[in-house]
């Protein structure tokens, strides 16, 4: 008889339900992980908008961390690690791929969009795909994949110690790259937001000054000063008002998810004669052991960028929680069990 186990499952578009559905076995390479920590992103509610390229139904869920507890017969040494997920899967064989952007594989699938993921009591992964977290916490270790993507992003930016940075958008991804940018010595990091209870919890996560937004960023922030500029909210006009803050040689990324379609007003001549670069950054390319470095090294209290963790059972709830003001990150930890909350 097949065991079963609890899971999130989205059933259609904007329908899910908690359920019990079968448990899954690893296959040729690979592992089974008893779940222990998994993060929620606007990602898990494009996907079940649709926004995507997943099937359902599907159990999402791309930020997770738990214990090995089974594998194929030749990872069985692997039972019993403690591991983050790299939720990428990669052809190895495109013109993307070969170029040094799995990320970008045009054959590409994720844990939690084209496969199962991490809202379930267990999930398969391929052992390429686990990396052991160390002594950190699980839920710690669940922050490696958004880590990975500001790692990607950082990287591919060129930053050289001393610079001056300023972040738009004092959200969960904010956090993350104010507390990453560290790993490149970049300490003088000013963080811009709307509301000022977001820009009180960014001083606990990096900023050095802090900006309180009304109308546009231009208003509050000083103009051609800054080395780096990350969009963190996705707004396209945020993004159109950052290239103004750019010093000279300056780099601006747009790491915040503008709608697709979206345009803005740039002039060529200020990019040319300034000098200005313009990064792109798309999710995470194997940047999972980068990031854990990151956060076994840091001295931030990572702890409280989790603020709420959920039980399965909560799902509506958990899924409403994305984005709200009064949190960072949230998780789902599948060993909660309802009597226990
Ligand atoms: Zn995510
Ligand atoms: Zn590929």
């Amino acid at each position: 008889m097949t065991e079963t186990m609890k899971a999130v499952v989205y059933t259609g578009l904007d329908t899910f339900e908690v359920t019990q559905v079968p448990q899954p076995t690893p296959g040729p390479g690979e592992l089974l992980i008893r779940v222990e920590a998994a993060g929620l992103c606007h990602t898990d509610l494009d996907i079940l908008a649709g926004r995507y390229s997943a099937q359902f139904p599907r159990i999402p869920g791309h930020e997770f961390a738990g214990t090995v507890v089974d594998a194929d017969s030749i990872y069985q040494g692997c039972i019993g690690a403690r591991v983050a997920i790299d939720p990428l899967i990669a052809c190895h064989q495109c013109r993307n791929c070969t170029r040094g952007y799995p990320n970008l594989c045009t054959a590409g699938q994720a844990y939690g969009a084209e496969r199962d993921g991490g809202f379930a009591e267990y999930a398969v992964v391929r052992q390429e795909n686990a990396h052991n977290i160390g002594g950190l916490s699980m839920p710690v270790a669940a922050l490696a994949e958004p880590f990975a993507c500001a790692v990607n992003a950082l990287e591919r930016a060129r930053l050289a110690p001393g610079m001056k940075a300023a972040i738009i958008g004092a959200g969960p991804m904010g956090m993350i790259l104010s507390i990453a940018l560290r790993g490149w010595d970049v300490h003088d990091v000013t963080f811009a937001d709307r509301i000022p209870e977001r820009l009180d919890r960014a001083r606990s996560f990096g900023a050095t000054h802090t900006a309180i937004v009304d109308e546009s960023i231009t208003d509050v922030l000083p103009t051609a000063d800054f080395d780096l500029v990350i969009d963190a909210t996705g707004r396209p006009e945020v993004v159109q008002d950052a290239i103004r803050l750019l010093a000279d040689g300056g780099t601006l990324i747009p790491f915040g998810v503008c709608p697709p379609g979206s345009q803005i007003n740039l002039d060529p001549f200020e990019i040319y004669r300034r000098q200005l670069r313009i990064i792109g950054s798309f999710s995470l390319n194997r940047g999972i052991p980068g990031a854990l470095r990151i956060l076994q090294r840091s001295d931030f209290p990572l702890q409280e960028l989790i603020t709420t963790r959920f039980a399965l059972d909560a799902g509506a709830e958990t899924l409403a929680a994305i984005g709200r003001a009064d949190t960072i990150k949230i998780q789902f930890d599948p060993t909660i069990t309802p009597a226990a909350q």
